[in-house]
């Protein structure tokens, strides 16, 4: 096995007893970075130099008998998390040239735990998509088929992993963006609950609905990495003032006595098939495990998720993007003859086509005569999506389901249809809306058909888990005992 191949608790234990250093460790990935990013162009910017003097410095740390799991560990951060003096772009032209004068709550974290950053991730601009083809700069690649895309919006964060350009990466998700890319690419990715971890820092699409969360290699090192990042921050007036558990005490490898749910609705038309059968197969897994399974759970509002997130999350993004506007900070277009005017330059040449189109979606949802009709009516819909999440979970520990209709589609497949864009978002965005912990794992391959004529190796396919507000321990219990009990996490892209 390549040294960068190796888990966060792999290359943990490797280090804690001084068979490996964290600068040989670091120059692993760094090569490997060297050797694929040409093909998968997960990167907006490689630190190398940043990256080999903390390395130094972790093993300098580990000597010292400082230690935590991540000190020393290489991983790449998401490209809209601010990282002090580090270009933070949010794959956007509006934010190319930014320096963040500050660290985000878990980059400062990270940076405590003794993070190694071999750079910053590539993403769909301002986090709005599912492909990371509305990156300003290039389209990350899928690493299990180059011709198709990753998943989006953290795209490049789970490419990173996928590919082994890093040990684990850090995303963000609002409506899927860390669970279906995860999915896509065959890595683990969990979307904590809203309040979870602070976003201080993470730059905001929108803000009642983003969460940061870890996209991993296995579901230990998700566990890992949580310890780290969780709890409360008072500079994130929304993060939750609770005790952050171990959730290492989570990883019990069986199932007995737990209570698992399959709502129906989550089947969606179009499903393909080998993904229902593996989301199929992973429950009788599960049954095999010990759990309780009942297959009839029904959520009746989930057709009016999408619906609901696409009027919410403009109409929040609309708020939040009017901080773009030439003076403060990032691109500045003054050729104009009035402020106005010079705003409306730099808007024009700054966003890409999606970030324009949300702005639009969420200003006509808002204006006077509209409110009522969508926003309000949105609101609306999304206490009724949250309250049948409640009465679920009154019976069921945690809820199955697939992560993405589909696995991976070609580069371009969807570009000129927003709408089909949206639509592989429609499992994972129920999620965000009623401010649940989700995660994706593993659970299987499809063949690469779906009108590919090249044909092409199997992709991954991806199982959510859902569980009630707080329970990520029992998310990460269900995936661990699934995880321990299946070998998906263990195969790796041909590079
Ligand atoms: N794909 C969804 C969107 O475009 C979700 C993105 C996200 O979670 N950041 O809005």
């Amino acid at each position: 096995m390549e040294l960068y191949d190796l888990t966060i608790h792999e290359a943990a234990n490797r280090l804690a007893r001084r068979e490996l250093s964290s600068r040989e460790l670091t120059q692993a990935v760094l090569d490997r970075v060297r050797q694929v990013e040409e093909g998968v162009r997960a990167y907006v910017t490689v630190t190398e130099d940043l990256a080999l003097k903390q390395a130094e410095e972790a093993d300098k740390r580990i000597a010292a008998g400082d230690v935590s799991p991540l000190t020393g560990i290489p991983a790449a951060i998401k490209d809209l998390i601010c990282t002090k003096g580090v270009p933070t772009t949010c794959g956007s032209r509006m934010l190319e040239n930014f320096l963040p004068p500050y660290q985000a709550h878990v980059t400062e974290r990270l940076l405590d735990a003794g993070l190694v950053m071999i750079g910053k991730a590539n993403m769909d601009e301002f986090a709005m998509g599912s492909s990371t083809e509305n990156s300003a700069f290039y389209p990350t690649r899928n690493p299990w088929d180059l011709e198709r895309v990753p998943g989006g919006s953290s795209g490049g964060s789970a490419a990173t992993v996928a590919a082994s350009e890093s040990i684990y990466a850090l995303g963000s998700d609002t409506g899927g963006s860390i669970r279906q890319p995860a999915a896509l690419c065959g890595v683990v990715g969990f979307k904590p609950t809203y309040g979870r971890i602070s976003r201080f820092g993470l730059v905001a699409f929108a803000s009642s609905l983003d969460q940061i969360g870890p996209l991993t290699k296995d579901v230990t090192d998700c566990a890992l990495v949580m310890n780290v990042i969780a709890g409360h921050d008072k500079r994130d007036a929304t993060s939750a003032p609770l005790d952050v558990p171990d959730y290492t005490q989570s990883l019990i490898p069986d199932l007995k006595g737990v209570r698992i749910g399959v709502p129906q609705e989550y089947f969606v038309e179009g499903m393909d098939d080998d993904v229902r059968a593996s989301i199929e197969a992973a429950v009788n897994k599960m049954q095999e495990l010990g759990a309780e399974v009942d297959w009839e759970v029904s959520l009746p509002s989930t057709g009016y998720a999408l619906a609901c997130y696409y009027i919410i999350a403009p109409s929040e993004a609309m708020a939040n993007l009017a901080r773009y506007d030439g003076v403060k900070y990032g691109y500045s277009d003054m050729r104009g003859d009035s402020m106005w005017q010079n705003m409306e330059l730099t808007r024009q040449h700054g966003f890409g086509d999606e970030v324009k189109r949300r702005i639009m979606l969420g200003t006509y949802a808002l204006s006077a005569g509209y409110y009522d009709a969508y926003y309000l009516k949105a609101q609306k819909v999304r206490t009724l999506i949250r309250r049948e999440f409640d009465a679920a979970f009154q019976r069921c520990d945690v809820l199955v389901t697939a992560v993405s209709p589909t696995p991976a589609f070609k580069l371009g497949e969807k570009t000129a249809d927003p709408l089909q864009m949206y639509l592989s978002d429609v499992c994972t965005i129920p999620v965000n809306i009623a401010g649940i912990p989700a995660i994706s794992v593993p659970c299987g391959f499809a063949p690469a058909g779906g009108g590919s004529a090249s044909g092409g190796d199997a992709l991954p396919v991806g199982l959510q888990i859902m569980a009630k507000p707080f329970d990520e321990p029992a998310i990460l219990r269900v995936a661990y005992a699934y995880e321990q009990a299946t070998e998906w996490h263990k195969a790796r892209p041909k590079l």
